[in-house]
């Protein structure tokens, strides 16, 4: 039984339940409901304090959240039982959706002490990882969506789906804790694509939908087929949208969000979700396209490497408060296209940057402004406290203040999110008056209300008051009347009001006392009086819990009824901490403004060729420019950073060759993260950039991949090559590092140089190649576009440094044999592998076909794994080739020469061989080098 099935088999009600159906006792029986009821959950119970659970769902529970596995006895069986403290249910409920459980909260609807008979019950709410509510399981840095993907066509009788329309795709997701609606279509590439840059944490799938295997890892939730029809759907969005037909663009895009919210509504009880105020519809073009590979290859948000916490968001991440990391996230996610909007971002940093003291304003503000969305939305749902609204009010307290900091500022965004921020008034004095400034967490128990705020609460408290009043002086006026100076009134939770007389003045008690408790040393008495005020009191006490109950559901209500406007509120704030997290990285990092190129970007899908832009008066015609880059998140990670230039005119392609750990991947990836970051709105690491507005950035990054998706390495490289080669245009950047080196030596050297050809020749993307393959070099010789560029090593101080910097041209054909140089490796071992890379060479030079074609012929008569050796730069490949005995086989003369060259020397065997099983791609270069150094040591 795979994980799925068995979560599925404690779900419903319980077979041996089942069994004895009629004679079960009515909680049971009414267990037994729910769970048929809900029978895609496992049904948490309420009994008092704890949710319970009852045979092959109880074992689940048990197991998975580690609690006492216990039994229910009664007259008709003995029944496994499981129960989670409601009070830290969190905990618990959140191992159960780690486990991959749905969850279905049972709560019992009516007062325990006031239900005749069994308490009624009834599923609240249904907890699943897209539709969680409950602050401590959600992530305060992420939006947790839930989505739902349809295929166009109607699906509805009057079959009007052509075959343009079923190959739409339309996506929409929720995220429940917030009321964020977006939807969106596509063709099912970019459709696909979408959702991988959403990732939403559940999916509900439509009819033929019939999704690829993801790169994240949503819970696929069966929902029914009927919320994807068109009419179901536009009846769902009709609450939501006046004019559902408005909202979307498409019949897939309809039943994408129709489905979506029906599938949340179904979760959250089955009722509108009144802060879904808007449903928002975007364009997939309307946003630099990052794919799923290149996030991850960017290291946008999870780092490859074990060093926890060094992406681009956590150096990014200087946010004051939550509403700001989330957009910040969405920001990463999407840059844009549209230059105006670009250059408008920036403009606010750039104003930003040059005023610290709003800076440091908006920092102090903004840090004490509270989740907003997500108390909207607790608002909506009833399940806002009293403490809660209170924060609501310190944060709109705030509004007058952000509004204030950015009075100086000079720029047109910063002064619209300025207008935006509409201080609500009403609101805030709403909740200011009703609500005290301290408030319980519970709002059933009084203390919640303000006096002054109501005049039957304040008359209510006021008779209570009168009540304890009267009791306080009751204490002097018995004492005075008895004449019993120790006499003492009192109460207690059991009896009540009292009045104690010690044994020894007992014979002074007044007739009217009435004994109400003995204790050793005294009695406690009441008068008929004391007992008719204290019956006031607790009356007017009940009366008043329950009437501040009431009035604070009234004012969480009316609360609720500005949802909207305190969402748009919650938006500019998330906008401003966002822009002023970006110049408060701008300034700490010494970033600078990228300029762009006049014109351009792929936003209105600007023809794929379009020629330079004449105004570019520039000598780089639309090309990226950029002087002293660094990688921004590299550059925090080290003591030094050596930035490096890039100068990259439209549509060429530069290859970058070097030493493994020279800097090739890094300095590639800083190319692309210095554009993301530009049409991110924000500035840049490095002196200065000019540069294109891209309309997409494709990498396909580290040879050393794992083999995650079941595919070997080199089917994914080379499927991912396709994506890339497909979909590039002329105004894309594309990474390659190290393509093909999942297969041999001639084959991956003639992919290599066969889809440089085509990127520079057909698709005309601006692209970085590094690679080991050195005859791939070549490629320049004979292309105007394609130029070389490469990083060195030197050695300093006795050891072995790469320099992190770029240089022009190619670098030498055995820069593998000039580490092992520097490394120290004994002069006569250097000398022979230099003969030997020259042999190589000059059969190179005297070959009449290009390196790719010789490759491939001499494919044929050699095994590859020796073939690639032979061919890889590296020192290990130079070792395998000189233990080998061959270079090039079809070179008979050379391997002649190379096998009497390599005399049998035990020594130098051994060193051989513990090179070849060095694994250099993943040994630091601290590793390396005592590797060498140990090596070394074993041939003096
Ligand atoms: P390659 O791709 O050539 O094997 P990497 O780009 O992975 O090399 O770089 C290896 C290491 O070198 C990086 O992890 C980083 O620590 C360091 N490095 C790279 N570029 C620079 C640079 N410009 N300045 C300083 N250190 C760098
Ligand atoms: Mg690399």
């Amino acid at each position: 039984m795979n994980a799925d099935a068995q979560r599925e088999a404690v779900y419903g009600a319980p077979p041996e339940m089942l069994a004895v159906r009629d004679d079960l006792t009515p909680m049971l029986s009414q267990y037994a409901d729910l769970c048929e009821e809900h029978d895609d959950a496992v049904v948490l119970f309420q009994v008092g304090d704890f949710y319970e659970a009852f045979c092959g769902a109880a074992e689940a529970v048990a197991r998975t959240c580690e609690v006492t596995l216990t039994q229910r006895e009664d007259s008709t069986g003995t029944w496994p039982m499981a129960g989670i403290p409601i009070d830290n249910a969190a905990g618990y409920l959140e191992r159960l959706l780690d486990a991959g459980y749905r969850v279905a909260l049972a709560e019992q609807v009516e007062d325990a002490e006031e239900a005749s008979g069994l308490v009624d019950r009834a599923v609240t709410q249904l907890i699943t990882p897209g539709t969680v509510v409950d602050e401590e399981l959600l992530d305060a840095g992420r939006a947790t969506y839930l989505g739902a993907v349809a295929r166009g066509g109607s699906g509805g009788e009057n079959g009007s789906d052509d075959d343009t329309q079923s190959d739409t795709y339309g996506l929409a997701v929720v995220d429940v804790s917030t009321g964020e609606c977006l939807v969106t279509g596509a063709d099912r590439e970019l459709a696909l694509e979408e959702l991988e840059r959403l990732a939403p944490a559940e999916l509900v799938v439509g009819p033929d939908c019939d999704l690829p295997d993801l790169s994240f890892d949503p819970m696929e939730t069966p929902f029914e087929p009927g919320a994807f029809d068109a009419d179901a759907a536009r009846e769902t969005l009709s609450a939501y949208a006046p004019r559902p037909d408005a909202v979307v663009e498409s019949d897939a895009e309809l039943r994408a969000v129709g489905a979506a919210l029906a599938y949340a509504e179904y979760a959250q009880g089955d009722a509108k979700l009144a802060y879904v105020t808007r449903v928002t519809r975007f364009d997939p073009r309307e946003f630099l396209q990052l794919d799923a590979t290149a996030i991850r290859s960017l290291e946008l948000f999870e780092s490859r490497s074990a060093r926890a916490g060094s992406t681009l968001f956590s150096v990014l991440d200087e946010t004051a408060c939550a509403l700001g990391r989330r957009r910040l996230e969405a920001w990463l996610r999407r840059p844009l296209v549209d230059r105006d909007r670009i250059e408008a971002r920036l403009d606010a940093v750039e104003a930003l940057c040059d005023d610290a003291l709003a800076r440091a304003d908006l920092r102090e503000h903004l840090s004490s402004v509270y989740d907003l969305e997500r108390l909207v939305a607790r608002v909506s749902r009833e399940r806002a406290d009293a403490r809660d609204l209170r924060s609501l009010k310190t944060t709109l307290d705030r509004v007058p203040k952000v509004r204030e900091a950015l009075a100086g500022t000079d720029s047109d965004l910063l002064s619209d999110l300025r207008d935006s921020l509409d201080e609500l008034e009403d609101v805030r004095d709403l909740v200011g008056d009703a609500v005290v400034s301290d408030p319980p967490q519970e709002i059933t128990e009084g203390g919640v209300i303000a006096d002054g705020f109501d005049a039957e609460l304040d008359e209510v408290r006021g008779t209570a008051e009168a009540g304890r009043e009267w009791v306080s002086n009751l204490e002097a006026r018995e004492q005075e009347r008895t004449g019993i100076d120790s006499l003492e009134v009192g109460y207690n939770q059991v009896h009540g009001y009292y009045i104690e007389v010690t044994n020894p003045n007992l014979d002074r008690v007044p007739d009217d006392y009435q004994r109400r408790q003995t204790l050793k040393n005294s009695e406690r008495f009441y008068t008929p009086e004391l007992k008719e005020r204290e019956d006031e009191i607790l009356r007017a006490s009940d009366r008043a819990d329950a009437l501040e109950y009431d009035l604070f559901c009234e004012v969480r209500a009316e609360v609720a009824t500005e949802s909207a406007r305190i969402q748009a509120v919650a938006d500019a704030l998330a906008d401003l901490d966002v822009l002023r997290t970006l110049a408060d990285v701008a300034v700490a990092n010494d970033y600078a403004r990228p300029e762009f190129h006049a014109g351009g970007g792929g936003g209105d899908g600007a023809a794929d060729d379009a020629p330079d832009d004449p105004n570019d008066g520039t000598a780089e015609g639309g090309g990226i420019r950029i002087d002293a880059g660094r990688h921004p998140v590299v550059e925090r990670a080290q003591d030094e950073f050596v930035p490096n230039p890039a100068d990259l005119p439209r549509g060429s392609v530069a290859l970058v060759t070097g030493p493994n750990m020279s800097g090739k991947s890094t300095y590639m990836r800083q190319v692309a993260l210095v554009c993301v970051l530009a049409q991110v709105g924000s500035f840049v690491p490095a002196k200065s950039a000019r540069l294109p507005v891209l309309d997409r950035v494709f990498t396909r990054i580290g040879a050393s991949d794992d083999i995650a998706g079941g595919q070997s390495t080199f089917m994914r490289e080379m499927s991912e090559l396709t994506e890339i080669l497909h979909n590039a245009t002329g105004d894309s950047l594309v990474l390659l590092d190290e393509v093909g080196r999942g297969t041999s030596t001639a084959d991956g050297l003639a992919i290599a140089r066969a889809a440089t050809e085509f990127l520079h020749d057909e698709v005309g993307a601006t692209t970085l190649f590094a690679t080991h393959y050195h005859d791939l070099t070549d490629a320049a010789d004979d292309r105007e576009g394609v130029f070389n560029l490469h990083f060195t090593a030197a050695r300093r101080d006795g050891e072995v440094t790469f320099l992190h910097s770029v240089a022009d041209g190619p670098s030498s054909s055995s820069y593998g044999v000039e580490v092992a140089q520097l490394a120290g490796v004994p002069a006569s071992v250097v000398a022979r592998a230099r003969d030997l890379v020259d042999e190589t060479d000059a059969v190179d030079e005297t070959d009449p076909e290009s390196a790719a074609d010789s490759e491939a012929d001499g494919v044929a008569a050699t095994n590859g794994e020796v073939d690639e050796a032979a061919e890889d730069g590296t020192l290990a490949a130079y070792v395998d080739g000189l233990e080998n005995g061959h270079g090039e086989s079809e070179n008979p003369n050379q391997a002649t020469a190379t096998a009497a060259a390599a005399e049998p020397n035990p020594e130098l065997e051994a060193v051989a061989e513990a090179l070849r099983e060095a694994d250099l791609v993943d040994t630091t270069p601290l590793e390396a080098l005592n590797l060498l150094s140990e090596l070394k040591g074993r041939l003096e």
